[in-house]
């Protein structure tokens, strides 16, 4: 397979102009598809900002500013994709949705164009069996902010190729990531032994062997951690910790998995973290 040269994105939200934005930093065309109009100039105007943003700070010229906003295309239209090389579908985290996008792009899309999902929970293997191209489907898992996190996970599903699998891995470097390669398994690699860590933190939190304050010293000074356990989990929502560990529990069905009783009754008391102003700290 001849190197990527163009990248259809199914999402306009924080991770679909995100990979559009790396794409044409790196010199590779992106088109970027939504629902509305509204959501498409909406992904535009934050990849614009956020590449305003690097010109202020001396880390990109005008010049390739301007050519990489050359190199983004926004539109409702899916049939703007069929020139891809590769789509990556960073739609909205729903089953139902992936779905019915991926049954979509399978019928529109040339049988050799490869296709990726952006998922961080569903089973590629899964989402693969859904369109009749499963050796040319796979995960491409980025992290967000994904202009400035270097790692993708590359997923393999049961089917994959090691067509698929080389070539994507190929693109994710030339993005400037660090790809890591990954077989289908809930959770991934990082969020498995992440949230699980984040879950042991409520239960020596909740056992009073420490206060959230000194488990998260002890987490970053011990380990080396840029911030600790109790306020990554407040970033990135105590809901969304527990249904991953929800998911891993139904999944395994090893106990080990099971939520700490303390996460569970701040989630149902609306303690969410930073975006409901309380969670294990208040905002
Ligand atoms: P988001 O809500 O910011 O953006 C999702 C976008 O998808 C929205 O603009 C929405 O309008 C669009 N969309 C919905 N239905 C569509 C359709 N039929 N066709 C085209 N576009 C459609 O969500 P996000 O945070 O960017 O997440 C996208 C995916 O990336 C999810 O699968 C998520 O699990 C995954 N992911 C998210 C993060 C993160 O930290 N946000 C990290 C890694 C992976």
């Amino acid at each position: 397979m001849s190197s990527i040269k163009t990248v259809g994105i199914v999402g306009a939200g924080t991770m679909g102009n995100g990979i559009a934005q790396a794409c044409a930093v790196s010199g590779i065309r992106a088109v970027m598809v939504d629902i509305s109009e509204a959501a498409v100039q909406k992904g535009l105007a934050t990849l614009q900002s956020s590449l305003e943003r690097l010109v202020k700070k001396d880390k990109l010229s005008a010049t390739d500013r301007d050519a990489a906003l050359a190199l983004v295309q926004g539109t409702t239209d899916y049939e703007a994709l069929k020139g891809a090389d590769l789509v990556i579908e960073a739609a909205t985290e729903n089953l139902e949705l992936k779905i019915r996008i991926l049954r979509q792009l399978d019928g529109l899309l040339p049988p050799e164009t490869l296709i990726a999902t952006n998922t961080s929970s569903i089973s590629i293997t899964q989402l693969a069996a859904v369109t009749a191209r499963a050796e040319r489907f796979i995960g491409m898992h980025f992290f967000n902010p994904v202009p400035l996190m270097a790692l993708v996970e590359v997923i393999r599903g049961l089917q994959t190729s090691d067509a698929t699998h080389d070539a994507v891995h190929e693109l994710a470097q030339r993005l400037g990531k660090t790809p890591v390669s990954v077989k289908n398994a809930p959770g991934f690699v990082v969020n498995r032994i992440l949230v699980p860590m984040i879950n042991e933190a409520f239960f020596v939190l909740a056992e009073g062997v420490a206060s959230a304050e000194d488990i998260d010293a002890g987490m970053k000074l011990g380990c080396n951690h840029p911030i600790g356990p109790l306020a990554l989990a407040d970033m990135i929502g105590l809901d969304t910790c527990l249904a991953i560990m929800n998911v891993y529990f139904d999944e395994f069905k090893d106990s080990k998995y099971r939520a700490s009783p303390l996460l569970k009754e701040m989630v149902a008391a609306g303690r969410l973290g930073r975006k409901t102003g309380h969670g294990v700290y208040a905002y």
